[in-house]
């Protein structure tokens, strides 16, 4: 018999509701259940340690700590940014008052392309807002090498990269300051949550102000600030997941290579391997249909692919710089981005999480192997 149950791109992964219910009394009997609560603490300390990187603020979600990390830095004018990522890297400018100036991205990476970055730069510039698409590693090197020369600031989006590492240190420590995402759809979740990576103390204590109405103490406001405080029930919930999230990367990790292994030899589909030196996370298993090769469109074998129950997704098509908020802008002509709006066309997200059987696996595969 034939299963029709649902095969989704990823499933959250969950804590023990025992454990969680713990936590909970604890919560409960404290009374104590937002602003910076013991939760929260622990929480930020315990990501210093797991992410390897010198200061965490946690946030409500993955969105306000790129608008926050902006107004941090005072970004004004233009920042050029890449249109091949989640419409919220572009949102946070535009709350901003910025105008996003997109660049073309690097076809080995679908990360923005240091190469195209220069031509892009005016007397308005101010920074660079990168992103670590599917967690894969920017160029920062490059990157960092063009923001020195011409003085502007750097913010990665990494809301795909937790506990991605180069060589065996943080991508997070890259740039001025890193946002993460910890939504539920993410390798790491607290249902709703994210998180901003800074190098020093005094940028951690202007972050803490800015996410709690810019308050510096009972009676003084020191920035117009928003609240984006992260609560002591999710916290505790992320305290949860951070224990079980190197099985959950690994359980991801073992789909990957099936994948990798059974693609191989399917004419039209590409597919990346992982990169020397990096350790990945697998949030995401791209795969890129030719469709000449292939013999079928990317869109036919999307929708050919739901109707066997497998819900891969389009991630990220279209470009961000394609829809009508932003498709005006000079820099969103498909001239000025054909990487990206070939990488935009070709990509399925396969499904790829903790929880995926074998026969999950074989019925994803079957739907592409011909
Ligand atoms: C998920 C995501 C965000 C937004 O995070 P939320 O937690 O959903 O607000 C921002 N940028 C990228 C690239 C994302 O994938």
């Amino acid at each position: 018999m034939e299963t029709n149950e649902k095969i989704t791109v990823t499933s959250p992964l969950l804590p023990d509701l025992g454990d969680f219910n713990e936590m909970l009394q604890e919560i409960w009997k404290s009374r104590w259940i937002t602003n910076n609560g013991s939760f929260h603490q622990q929480l930020e300390s315990a990501l210093v340690d797991y992410l390897k990187v010198p200061y965490v603020s946690l946030f409500t979600n993955g969105t306000l700590p790129l608008i926050t990390a902006l107004q941090a830095l005072r970004i004004t004018g233009e920042v050029i940014t890449t249109p091949y990522s989640f419409v919220a890297t572009t949102h946070a400018l535009w709350w901003n008052g910025i105008k996003p100036v997109f660049v073309d991205i690097d076809e080995k990476t679908g990360c923005i392309d240091p190469n195209k970055i220069e031509a892009a730069i005016t007397p308005k510039t101010t920074a660079i807002m990168p992103v670590h698409v599917y967690g894969k590693p920017c160029d920062v090197k490059s990157i960092q090498d063009i923001a020195d020369k011409y003085g502007l600031k750097v913010i990665y989006d990494a809301a795909h990269a937790f506990g991605v590492e180069v060589n065996g240190e943080s991508i997070l420590n890259a740039g001025d300051l890193s946002t993460l995402s910890f939504h539920a759809t993410k390798v790491y979740n607290t249902i709703e949550g994210g998180a901003m990576v800074m190098h020093d103390a005094k940028m951690k204590q202007r972050i803490d102000y800015l996410k709690n109405f810019g308050f510096a103490g009972e009676t003084e406001v020191v920035a117009p600030g928003i609240n984006s405080k992260m609560d002591e029930i999710r916290s505790a919930y992320g305290l949860l997941n951070l224990r079980q999230v190197d099985k959950a990367i690994e359980a991801r990790h073992q789909v990957a290579i099936r994948y990798r292994q059974e693609l191989k030899d399917v004419d039209g589909i590409t597919y990346w391997n992982d990169m020397v030196g990096v350790r990945h996370n697998y949030g995401y298993f791209p795969i890129f249909v030719d469709a000449e090769r292939y013999g079928m469109t990317r869109d036919d074998l999307y929708f050919k692919m739901q109707k066997q129950g497998v819900y891969g997704r389009r991630y990220f098509y279209p470009l961000i710089s394609e829809f009508s908020t932003y498709r005006s802008l000079p820099s969103a002509s498909r001239e000025n981005l054909p990487v990206a709006t070939k990488m935009a066309e070709e990509v399925i997200c396969l499904p790829i999480h903790h929880v995926l059987t074998d026969q999950d696996i074989d019925r994803v595969l079957n739907c592409i192997k011909r």
